[in-house]
């Protein structure tokens, strides 16, 4: 599985090098000169060659040496508020970030576009989480909502698993099993991301917003940050539009409100219609998540 996952990403990375660059390839793939061949090259030849290289000093990631050292690790927390996981902005001013998950998969793909369309129409900025399976499915939204600066696109996984060192589940649904499977879970959709928009995300948010102690630090050191939140805004798209503007009251300054744009036949956007005027009312404003340092 290991080794599968790892040639997985090395192909897409060798598919993003083609695609990116058909002429720049060419060096790379140039044999090693024999010395005969060598006398023939011009300095001017030469140089080029050696001039790119420190451009594209991308390190790849040492998967396999991460999967070896985590799997000596036995996680001892379970749940949406182990160590690591970041629930808010690390400030005292009177801002909130609103976050919104698409889930992507069976009867998750959707997309509440009344929701997005009242955010643009009041210029409110928000940090939407989109899982890989949910921009398959929704690609020319995709590409609107990231191409617009009001909104940041994070890294919502790749089968939305549960964050798991050890194949703990939750709600019923299976975490991911070891190391390389939260790999997986975060740099396929990293990949998509990044391919498509040319911006890497910075922040994750597992399945179900549940992880394990030990599978955070893996994140981090995959380069992103692992966010939760203090806020339960819609649970899971189920809240009414009451619940929903009741739970958004409860707001400190800094809080993270976890919500949902994929679920357009439920009442996350009455409940943010009714309750965004209040919070304005209570002095707050809305921010993104990259805006604030996380706690
Ligand atoms: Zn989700």
């Amino acid at each position: 599985m290991r080794s599968k996952f790892i040639k997985a990403i090395s192909l897409a990375a060798v598919m993003a090098l083609a695609a990116g660059c058909s002429n720049k390839a060419e060096p790379v793939k140039a044999e090693p000169p024999s010395s005969n061949n060598n006398v023939n090259l011009t300095e001017k030849e030469v140089k080029p060659i050696e001039a790119e290289e420190p451009k594209e000093q991308v390190k790849p990631l040492p998967l396999d040496s991460l999967a070896k050292k985590y799997k000596a690790k036995t996680p001892k927390q379970w749940g949406e508020r182990v160590d690591g996981i970041k629930i808010s902005l690390n400030t005292t001013d009177k801002v909130i970030a609103l976050t919104f998950d698409a889930c992507g998969g069976a009867g998750s793909n959707g997309y509440d576009e009344e929701l997005i369309s009242f955010l643009v129409e009041q210029q409110i900025p928000a940090t939407l989480f989109i899982n890989y399976r949910w921009i398959d499915a929704n690609k020319d939204t995709f590409m609107k909502l990231s191409s617009n600066p009001l909104f940041e696109i994070e890294n919502h996984g790749y089968q939305h698993k549960p964050l798991s060192m050890n194949g703990k589940s939750v709600y019923g649904i299976k975490g991911t099993k070891d190391a390389a499977e939260i790999m997986e879970e975060v740099l396929l959709n990293t990949e998509k991301i990044e391919k498509l928009t040319g911006r890497k995300p910075r922040f994750f948010r597992p399945g179900t917003a549940y992880g394990d102690e030990v599978a955070v630090s893996l994140v981090r050191e995959l380069g992103q940050e692992v966010v939760g939140y203090n806020v339960l805004g819609d649970a899971g798209a189920t809240y009414n539009k009451n619940q929903i503007r009741e739970s958004c009251l409860k707001a400190m300054p800094g809080s993270i409100i976890l919500l949902h744009m994929n679920h357009p036949e439920k009442q996350t956007f009455e409940g943010i219609k009714l309750v965004i005027p209040e919070l304005k009312q209570k002095g707050f404003k809305f921010v993104k998540l990259s805006a604030y340092e996380l706690k």
